[in-house]
């Protein structure tokens, strides 16, 4: 067994003990883990400062989470959108594959909180996807989901690599992963040599706080990197924890210096049981304006939203545009409207 494995099974997954550990009241937390299950990393936990911070309230059971009713347990209709269980067919050049059901760490935000952790998400049976896939020729980019892929042992991975790479028409494969976040140690020598047998590979990680963003943290997406892999980041806009310009615009600059590029801002999806989470869109919008123009281009992260019933993303724009005849009057980053000429 690696070392990893071993850590995981240490991980924190009992309300008592959280209690015990931060000598808090933990509520509910015991209630609602038995429907949306609680693990958290030893190394994820030790990020917490106080009860109730932007670290905490990622992970740790709240009540709320039980008393959202409004909500769809799957507002962006994947399964609808599975040809096969486990794979996402939307967008016509693009497939995401549910690799794993499980994740070192089960934020309390997630968006397929529906079945993550639990056995109402099962991976997809590599058979049938693979079959699926080879029978679409315009399927030319492989995104592995979950859960989080990197749950699965590196010669369980590198064998679903090997079979997808083997698709001649499969262009590049994507991993998205919250691991180098939650639970560094995962990110080894030996998971790096593995991966780099299979580019063109890209890497889409999940940080959402600057706070996340450590010695262990910058170590594991530097093994990825070295091992010439492009990493991006995916975050999710949250209240109380990353839903202010300053929050945002420290977690963006300090991705550029662990060499990790900002990909996208999600705005929170209608998913049952994150309510307490979701922010309004003028408040994705004010942190746009707060990074766009401020600090570097290359720290400038797309904000999307997916929109219901699995439409798709589509980005919002953060400046102002307003045409007369041929002139456009652009709304600068200092908020000076400046006129335009273009082709008439
Ligand atoms: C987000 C998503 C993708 C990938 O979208 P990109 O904009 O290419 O990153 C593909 N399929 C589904 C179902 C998705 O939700
Ligand atoms: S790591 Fe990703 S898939 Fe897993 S619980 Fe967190 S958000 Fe959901």
């Amino acid at each position: 067994m690696e070392k990893w494995e071993q850590s995981l099974k240490d991980c924190v997954t009992s309300p008592e003990e959280l209690a015990g550990l931060f000598r808090v009241d933990t509520g509910d937390c015991a209630t609602v883990s038995r429907r949306y299950p609680m693990r958290i990393t030893r190394y994820y936990l030790g990020l917490v400062q106080k009860p109730g911070d932007a670290i905490w309230r990622q992970c740790v059971p709240q009540t709320e989470e039980l008393a959202d009713f409004s909500q769809s347990p799957d507002p962006l209709d994947e399964e609808r959108l599975s040809p096969v269980p486990g794979l996402i067919h939307r967008y016509p050049d693009r497939v995401v594959w549910i690799a794993s059901a499980s994740c070192p760490v089960y934020c309390r935000f997630c968006m397929r909180k529906r079945g993550v952790g639990c056995a109402a998400m099962a991976p997809a049976a590599p058979e049938a996807a693979l079959a699926y896939i080879e029978a679409h020729p315009e399927i030319r980019d492989v995104i592995l989901s979950g859960g989080d892929p990197l749950m699965l042992h590196d010669d369980q991975l590198d064998a679903l690599l090997s079979s997808i790479r083997q698709i001649p028409h499969v262009e590049i494969v994507r991993i998205g992963t919250r691991v180098p976040v939650t639970f560094p140690e995962r990110v080894t020598a030996r998971l790096a040599r593995m991966l780099k047998k299979h580019h063109p590979l890209f890497i889409n990680t999940h940080f959402n706080h600057p706070d996340e963003i450590t010695p262990q943290s910058a170590k594991a997406c530097a093994t990825l990197s070295d091992a010439g892999i492009p990493l991006g980041n995916q975050c999710v806009l949250l209240k109380g924890v990353n839903d202010d310009p300053q929050v945002m615009r420290r977690l963006m600059l300090k991705l550029l210096s662990i060499r990790v590029r900002p990909y996208y801002i999600h705005q929170m999806d209608l998913v049952k049981g994150t309510a307490h989470f979701r922010t309004p869109v003028t408040s994705g919008i004010r942190i746009l304006n707060a990074l766009r123009g401020h600090c570097s281009g290359l720290a400038q992260p797309h904000y999307v939203i997916d929109l219901p019933g699995g439409k798709g993303k589509v980005e919002i724009p953060s400046g102002k545009v307003r045409r007369d005849g041929a002139t456009l009057y652009l709304t600068n980053y200092l908020g000076e409207e400046i006129a335009y000429e273009d082709l008439g």
